[in-house]
């Protein structure tokens, strides 16, 4: 009786340590100093089910829970690539905490190569937070990432870059809530990533019901997020997907996920307010500055013509600036974006 009491107990005792650390996402479950690879089931509802490639890395010691999450835009490649490589070089012995990371929410974006949103409803998947597991598919998928990823873990980056049709330079953004201790924590993440433009973003939704965007999901729900660009026009350079690697690494040693120091970048420039440039008229665009230009206000930085080649609109900015990024492609309709201009301001 005794042997068997104590044999009992063993199991129950292992049982329940196992438990404890065991942390599972999706079908991915990893105990302290494993990684599994897995997926988020997205059941059907009015359209087809989803299923989201989701890889949990489980330190050997305690610390914080960290999200990392890509391709919600399936074509802005230099982001989910990054991801990839992150995937390939990170080791749960080295760790402390835990790193969620989705590579790709967007599949059927990145199959048929069809940029800004999911093909299945036509909806960004960057747009529907915190989702609705009553609508369409992507609300359904946004829903399950807000409950699964979200609100379990600590710390949240959202990667993006230019889309197809995007000539973008690199830049982060700082969304400032007006909490000034979260407020400070995201700053240290931002600055730590290192990319060397940064937005504040002062006007998200303060409401988490109403959060839109993955990166303010996390931030009204408490969780410090920020969201970070690189890679354009339908390319993954090594510059840019090690810019998004670096900088990941990086945030990761300034919440002592890794050992080492951060490397945060020191002199950025902090933009404040962003222009868009919308065509006045449809037709073939011509572009005559580089993503990254410095411009003047009122510089002509493009122009549209119609099928004959003649000009039919002009494009010059509002206001002095950077050219954050400026349409890639000839493609061009009424209303569509020529280029964001970012105005620059001083050290927030
Ligand atoms: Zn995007």
């Amino acid at each position: 009786m005794k042997t068997r009491w104590f044999a009992m107990s063993v199991v129950c005792l292992t049982a329940g340590l196992t438990a404890a650390q065991t942390f599972t996402v999706g079908t991915a479950t990893a105990i302290p100093g494993q990684k599994a690879f897995g997926a988020i089931e997205v059941p059907a509802g009015r359209d087809a089910a989803a299923s989201i490639p989701v890889a949990v890395f489980r330190g050997v010691k305690p610390g914080p829970m960290l999200a990392l999450v890509a391709g919600s835009h399936g074509t802005e490649y230099a982001s989910i690539i990054a991801l990839e490589k992150l995937i390939q070089s990170l080791d749960p012995a080295q760790i402390s905490g835990t790193v969620i990371i989705l590579p790709l929410v967007n599949i059927p974006s990145f199959e048929q190569k069809v940029p800004h949103v999911n093909p299945v409803d036509g909806k960004s998947m960057n747009r529907f937070y915190p989702g609705n597991p009553a609508e369409s598919q992507t609300e359904r998928v946004s829903w399950q990432i807000t409950k699964q990823v979200v609100e379990r873990c600590d710390y949240l980056i959202d990667y993006h870059g230019g889309d197809l049709d995007e000539s973008l330079r690199p830049y982060a953004y700082w969304p400032k809530t007006g909490d000034a201790k979260h407020d400070a924590t995201t700053r240290d993440m931002v600055l730590a990533f290192g990319l060397d433009h940064i937005i504040v973003w002062s006007d998200r939704p303060k409401d988490p019901n109403a959060s839109r965007y993955l990166d303010n999901t996390a931030n009204t729900r408490g969780k410090p997020a920020i969201a970070v660009e690189a890679g354009y026009s339908g390319t993954a350079t090594p510059e840019d997907v090690q810019l998004l690697v670096k900088g990941t690494l990086s945030v990761m040693r300034y919440l002592g996920m890794l050992p080492g120091a951060a490397t945060p970048v020191e002199h950025p420039v902090w933009v404040g307010k962003i222009d868009t440039v919308e065509s006045t008229q449809a037709g073939i665009f011509y572009p005559l500055v580089e993503r990254g230009t410095y411009v003047a206000q009122g510089m002509k930085i493009g122009y549209v013509t119609d099928y004959f080649g003649q000009i039919v609109y002009e494009a010059k900015t509002p206001a002095a600036g950077v050219v954050l990024y400026i349409c890639g492609v000839p493609s061009m309709k009424k209303g569509d974006t020529v280029a964001n201009i970012g105005e620059i301001m001083p050290n927030p």
